[in-house]
Parts: C-alpha cells; sequence; structure tokens
C-alpha cells in the first residue's frame, strides 16, 4: 500500500441495478417507466448552440414550475440531478451531530453509503415481521430521521398520520421522506411543511416523469432548510442542473395530463399482474409503487432471478438479510409483464 492511501476516504460504493447492453432485455430490474416522456417534452426543440453558455445556476425555469405545480414558494424548492444528489446533500448539510441518524433496516440501500460517505453515526431500527415501520422506534434521541415512503424495496405506504406521528417525535433534528415512488399510490407530507420547518420531503423526475435519464430531483421544505442546502451546494458545485434538465422538466411539469395517465397504466398494469402472480403461489407485499416485492414458498427467489436472466428478462434481486427470498420486479408494460408471467408459470 503507498503512504498516500493512508488518506484515502475508503467507502463500499452503492451498487445500481445493472444497465444491460443487449437490445431486446425486458428490463423490470431499475424501477424506470415503462412509457416514454411526455411528447410535449419529446417536441420541445433544444437549441444545442446554447450549449455554450453556462446554464441559470438557479434553474429558476424549473424551480418555479415545481413550485408552481405543488402551491409552495419558489425558495422552497432545491433542485438536484436525480434525487441522489438531493438526498447527498441533504445528508451533508443537516446530519453533522454526534448522534446517530435513524432509518429502517429494509430501506433504500444509499442512505447508509452516504453516512459511512460523510461520516455520520447511524442505526437502522428492525422492520416488523409484515416490513411495516414501527414509528415508536423513532422517539428515541437521535441526529435526524430518514423514511421512504413508500418505502423500498417493500413497496409499502404509510399515510400521512405515520409521518406527522414521527415529526411530533422528533423535532429536535431533520426528518427527511424520501417519497421517489408516492405518485403510484402514496400519500405525501407535503402538506406538513408549512407546520414542520425540519420536515424536507424529496421526489424525482425518475419513475413516474419517465425521465430517469435526464437526472432531476427536489426537495421542498421550509424557506430555511432550502437555504441551509443551498448554502451547502453553492460551496461544492453551482452548476449541477444542465440546460436541458432545466428546459426539459419544466416542460414535463406542464404535461400533467400525459403524466397522470402514464401512472395511471403502470397502476393498472400492477395490479392486474399482482393478481396474477398471485394465482400462482406467489406472495406480493402491498405496493404503493411502480414494482411489487414478491416471494414463493417452493422456489427461491434467487433461482427465479437466474432463470429469468436466462430468459432475457431482468429483475432485482438482493443478497442480504430477510429480504433474500424476495424478487423485486417493476411494472413494465402490460406485453413486458404478460411475458414474464408466462415465464413465472413455466418456472412453477
Ligand atoms: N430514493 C429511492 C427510494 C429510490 O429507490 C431511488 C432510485 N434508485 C432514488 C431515491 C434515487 O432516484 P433518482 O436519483 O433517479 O432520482
Amino acid at each position: 500500500m503507498s503512504a498516500w492511501e493512508a488518506n484515502v476516504r475508503r467507502v463500499d460504493p452503492y451498487v445500481p441495478g445493472e444497465q444491460p447492453k443487449e437490445k431486446d432485455i425486458i428490463k423490470l430490474n431499475t424501477n424506470e417507466n415503462p412509457y416514454p416522456p411526455s411528447p410535449k417534452v419529446l417536441a420541445k426543440a433544444f437549441e444545442l448552440e446554447k450549449l455554450r453558455l453556462y446554464p441559470d445556476d438557479k434553474a429558476t425555469l424549473l424551480v418555479d414550475e415545481i413550485a408552481g405545480y405543488h402551491g409552495i414558494k419558489s425558495s422552497q424548492v432545491f433542485v438536484g440531478v436525480g434525487s441522489d444528489d438531493v438526498l447527498a446533500m441533504a445528508f451533508m448539510t443537516f446530519f453533522n451531530s454526534e448522534k446517530s441518524i435513524l432509518f429502517p433496516d429494509i430501506t433504500y440501500s444509499f442512505y447508509d453509503v452516504w453516512a459511512e460517505l460523510f461520516g455520520i453515526p447511524y442505526e437502522r431500527p428492525a422492520l416488523d415481521d409484515s416490513f411495516n415501520i414501527n414509528a415508536e422506534d423513532y422517539y428515541k434521541e437521535n441526529g435526524g430521521v430518514v423514511i421512504a415512503n413508500p418505502n423500498a424495496p417493500t413497496g409499502i405506504a404509510r399515510p400521512i398520520s405515520f409521518i406527522e406521528d414521527i415529526l411530533k417525535h422528533n423535532q429536535d433534528v431533520v426528518v427527511i421522506v424520501d417519497e421517489a415512488y408516492v405518485d403510484f399510490g402514496g400519500e405525501s407530507a407535503l402538506p406538513l411543511i408549512d407546520s414542520y420547518d425540519n420536515l424536507l420531503v424529496v421526489r424525482t423526475f425518475s419513475k413516474s416523469r419517465s425521465m430517469a435519464g435526464l437526472r432531476i430531483g427536489y426537495a421542498m421544505g421550509s424557506e430555511k432548510l432550502i437555504k441551509y442546502m443551498s448554502d451547502v451546494k453553492f460551496s461544492y458545485n453551482s452548476y449541477t442542473m444542465n440546460m436541458p434538465s432545466i428546459i426539459l422538466g419544466a416542460e414535463s411539469i406542464k404535461d400533467d395530463k400525459y403524466f397522470k395517465e402514464t401512472v395511471a397504466k403502470v397502476v393498472k398494469t400492477r395490479e392486474w399482474f399482482k393478481t396474477e402472480v398471485e394465482k400462482i403461489g406467489f406472495k406480493v407485499l402491498p405496493s404503493a409503487t411502480n414494482f411489487i416485492f414478491m416471494s414463493h414458498d417452493k422456489i427461491s427467489a434467487k433461482e427465479i432471478f437466474d432463470k429469468a436472466r436466462a430468459n432475457k428478462i431482468f429483475v432485482r434481486y438482493f443478497n442480504k438479510p430477510r429480504i433474500d427470498n424476495y424478487l423485486r420486479v417493476t411494472i413494465g408494460t402490460r406485453k413486458d409483464m404478460e411475458t414474464f408471467l408466462e415465464l413465472l408459470k413455466n418456472i412453477i
């Protein structure tokens, strides 16, 4: 080992789902939307010549559009390069105490990676046997709370009253609610941001808005919270939001009809697919997302994962305690899901 390596910040990085190079894969492994972005986004002519200029460092066009959509002030919105960037900024900004932050043992697997990266102590209260978050686990003293609602990879959503209960017991720390999947059936905590100035609600364009490739995420909260986050961001990189993201992101927000139709299609396919796999013996957790978390008594998740892969259908398998017999299956088009269902029937 070279001497300089002793000073390297070492981390075990987050491992994203595979992005296969082959063309004919049915891709149900990374919770993307199977439908394209709004035709209005696709039709927006972007003048490439403009790229010689720096983008608006404040991403005003996009921020104003998001604020208007949610009926809040622009000063209550923070935008970033996907919600991963927004969440990382929030961890860096708000979790700066000696006390442990709290998030569930089974949740989005980036939270512990950021905690490790930024040297934030953390504890992971266990979900109960039905994979529900137990609010009382978050009543103790802590350095901050992070809840994905709906949770991932379980897909389970809790009502706003549950989030408010956690907030009532955590008024001295920042509470982050990651709502990456809320548009598919969850209840948002957004109405609480005016009553709790320590609540940060995080959203993404990657799932319900079919724009994972563009990388847009945002956070909403009190003006004070947003100001603190912006100060950290502008101390790190002024130009996180590129020009196409700002213009096309704003365009997507304008087409609410397309957004609602696409989400409704995914939800309809999810409910159909859930019923069908239950008929062949799968146990499926209640999902308020664009994926389902399912397991089978007779055949291991790993075996199904391998067989699906051999048949060019990619789903997600987590080799982790408690969830290693589950598969997380993104809801694709009805046709994708019919193909996968046929394969599952053959396997079983
Ligand atoms: N939060 C959760 C719970 C997620 O599952 C994901 C997707 N991997 C993200 C945040 C990040 O999504 P993005 O960076 O594409 O907005």
